[in-house]
């Protein structure tokens, strides 16, 4: 089935019109072409086009919305007491669209026309699939129209098929009518389709004749053929792909990998048009959904001014902008913002600054670093030094500095004999043993604050944090708050470390921080520490570390719109009832013996899968389940990654009841296919 979306430059320029000859000269073709009216203010165009074209279709079908006025649908539905619902929409069209070959969209207005607050015309175009005619009206002034549409188009994703032109008046063609399209195919560089002559009569047999030969059927129907085939022979060819055995991935398998093309809300969208809802928010980054056109606008605004100064010697407008910002949401006392490009950095920062600030200020010894027990902090190789997860970082052992590593145990698998969560206050007890003897010569304890993900979404007790920043506050040992996956919203508050109302001296941010649209990060820390590293130049005290990147002004034009939204709409205060409606909702896998545990803070959800539920015998690494599990789901149109035997679901922060309940679905029904049998 194609779609195409009909849209005018302006009002009255032929839409309608267009729409019936395109029907006609298609059905003459021995195509089914089907019409769909989404909104209609005023005159009856559906019924129209239902009538000349001969369509068996029910009216109402056609036009799901329809009001007397006529005005722009988002002043007309209100004023006739109608509340317009894109979904259901897009709904109508999927039932009308399904009994047609072709279907032929007529839009309202152009493409700026809002239909509800925050929903115009482009997004229902977008929403409904398919490729874009613009009709423009011959005569002077079309080719600023024309070009603006067909700029706004490209701007908002779509692509235009073709321009038409309508003649709507019959008059005489002077030298603009003449010349305008050529001028516009010129200039515009998307395929001018033809003009459609004046109509006198509007019956489908006369349209067609009236009209044939000066449509370029041929051309408006040829859609480029997908070309994942290419993209995937030459991604074998040359790229390397992080975390990947690239021998699996050289393998052929048919429908694998997927190339991803485009995104759209909660959805990524593959090279061969097909969506998948995505799970794990582009590995934890998205949060407002892809495509969100406040960012996507923020993005353009600052490309139309700039895309990199350095911040070696210089300031630039975005990168203060946002400093400011994010001291504003950040926990107290962290008053000061470096940054850098990606969360191994900002942990790396964290730790030279940290090491560094004893160097300047006299405590010579103060140099050890203390992590937890399956920390992730990154895979440069300052940040694999305070890692402990076995499979990443053991090979890499002789090559990174020695650390301290503080056992923390699992909150699912208590040792023998210990129970939850008093083992985890064990491991406090532990540190405070380690500071009794060594804070002289420890520097910082980093840790990834209340959810350990890479671990496999290991989720402290409550309480287990705010002890760990007491104890570092009483021997005067820095705490590091790795807050790369948990920030921005992640367990429900902006920041994990607020949930105990915690201030670490040293606050790192990335994945989240750009609502998921470029690389960057931020640490940010304290007066005291910033205050360290005050001398003359000639001390040499300075802290030498710069990324090329650093402060990138489009990534912190991005992220300060990113910001903004969780204010403007209210992020955090809708997010409340979405994560208990996912807690509800992964109750159903407890039906199945294989899921040992579910552990969730927010919207960060691991599923651990086992063999035993009573022993909690882990399935051995070699089986892949949660790989299998995943690569399953996608069959459901789901897009996962796991940790292990760890389903992982970290959806956009955007992401809807229903979407949920699909992703929550898909990995029921993925379990289902690869372990099977439930209690
Ligand atoms: C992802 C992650 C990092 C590393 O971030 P990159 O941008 O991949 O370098 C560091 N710490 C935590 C907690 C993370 O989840």
């Amino acid at each position: 089935m194609k779609t195409f979306f009909i849209t005018g430059t302006d009002t009255g320029v032929g839409k309608t019109y267009t729409t019936l000859a395109l029907g006609a000269l298609l059905r003459e073709a021995g195509l089914d072409a089907g019409v769909f009216k989404p909104v209609q203010s005023g005159v009856g165009d559906a019924e129209f086009l239902k009538d000349r074209l001969g369509l068996a279709d029910n009216l109402r079908e056609i036009n799901p919305y329809c009001a007397k006025e006529p005005l722009s649908p988002h002043i007309a539905f209100p004023r006739a007491g109608i509340k317009l619902v894109p979904a259901k929409i897009i709904a109508a069209f999927d039932k009308v669209a399904a009994r047609h070959e072709i279907m032929l969209v007529e839009g309202a207005g152009g493409l700026l026309v809002p239909l509800v607050k925050g929903y115009g015309m482009a997004d229902l175009a977008r929403d409904l699939g398919g490729r874009l005619v613009i009709v423009a009206r011959l005569g002077l002034g079309t080719i600023n129209h024309t070009l603006l549409t067909v700029r706004e188009a490209r701007r908002q994703g779509l692509t235009v098929a073709g321009i038409i032109f309508c003649d709507t008046t019959g008059g005489r063609k002077g030298i603009a009518e003449q010349t305008n399209p050529q001028a516009v195919q010129e200039l515009a560089d998307v395929p001018v389709l033809g003009t459609i002559p004046f109509l006198k009569q509007t019956d489908m047999a006369r349209v067609a004749r009236c009209c044939r030969g000066q449509i370029d059927l041929k051309v408006l129907l040829a859609e480029p053929p997908p070309d994942t085939a290419r993209l995937l022979a030459l991604d074998k060819q040359y790229v390397w792909h992080p975390f990947t055995q690239m021998q699996d991935w050289l393998a052929d398998v048919p429908g694998k990998p997927l190339v991803i093309d485009r995104g759209a809300g909660s959805y990524l969208i593959d090279s061969d048009g097909k969506r998948y809802l995505d799970g794990s928010s582009s590995l934890w980054v998205t949060v407002h959904g892809h495509r969100h056109p406040v960012l996507d606008e923020a993005l353009q605004r600052q490309a139309d001014k700039i895309a990199h100064s350095t911040m070696l010697g210089l300031a630039n407008r975005p990168a203060v902008e946002l400093a400011a910002k994010l001291v504003g949401i950040a926990p107290q006392g962290l008053e000061k913002v470096f940054y850098s490009d990606n969360g191994s950095t900002s942990v790396e920062i964290a730790l030279k600054m940290a090491y560094q600030y004893w160097q300047n200020t006299g405590q010579k010894k103060k140099t050890a670093l203390v992590h937890l027990a399956n920390s992730y902090h990154g895979d440069t190789l300052g940040s694999v030094s305070v890692g402990g997860i076995d499979l990443f970082h053991q090979v890499y052992r002789k090559l990174v500095f020695k650390t301290i590593e503080l056992d923390m145990p699992d909150c699912y698998r208590a040792p023998a004999g210990k129970q939850y969560p008093d083992h985890a206050f064990e491991a406090v007890a532990r540190f405070e043993e380690l500071l009794k003897k060594k804070h002289a010569e420890i520097a910082a304890l980093v840790v990834e604050p209340i959810v350990q993900g890479a671990a496999g979404m290991i989720m402290w007790p409550a309480g287990v944090l705010r002890c760990f920043e007491q104890l570092c506050r009483k021997y005067d040992v820095f705490l590091i708050a790795d807050e790369v996956a948990t920030g921005f919203g992640r367990t429900g508050t902006m920041f994990a470390c607020e949930q105990e109302a915690v201030h670490p001296d040293f606050l790192c941010v990335a994945k989240g921080i750009t609502g998921g649209y470029l690389p960057l990060a931020a640490t940010l820390t304290t007066r005291r520490v910033f205050d360290g590293f005050l001398f003359s130049y000639q001390e040499m005290k300075t802290f030498f570390h710069g990324h090329t990147y650093t402060g990138n002004p489009l990534a912190c034009a991005v992220a300060i719109a990113n910001i903004d939204l969780f204010k403007q709409a209210r992020v955090l205060e809708k997010l409340q009832p979405k994560i208990a409606f996912l807690s509800r909702r992964l109750e159903c896998l407890k039906a199945y013996p294989c899921v040992g545990d579910i552990r969730q803070r927010g919207f960060m959800v691991g599923v651990e899968l086992v063999v035993d539920r009573q022993k909690k015998t882990p399935f051995p690494w070699q089986e892949r389940i949660g790989a299998r599990v995943c690569e399953a789901a996608r069959q459901y149109g789901v897009l996962l990654r796991p940790l292990g035997n760890v389903i992982v679901l970290m959806p956009p922060l955007s992401m809807t009841c229903a979407e949920l309940a699909t992703m929550v679905g898909a990995v029921e029904k993925a379990i289902d296919h690869v372990v099977g049998q439930t209690t």
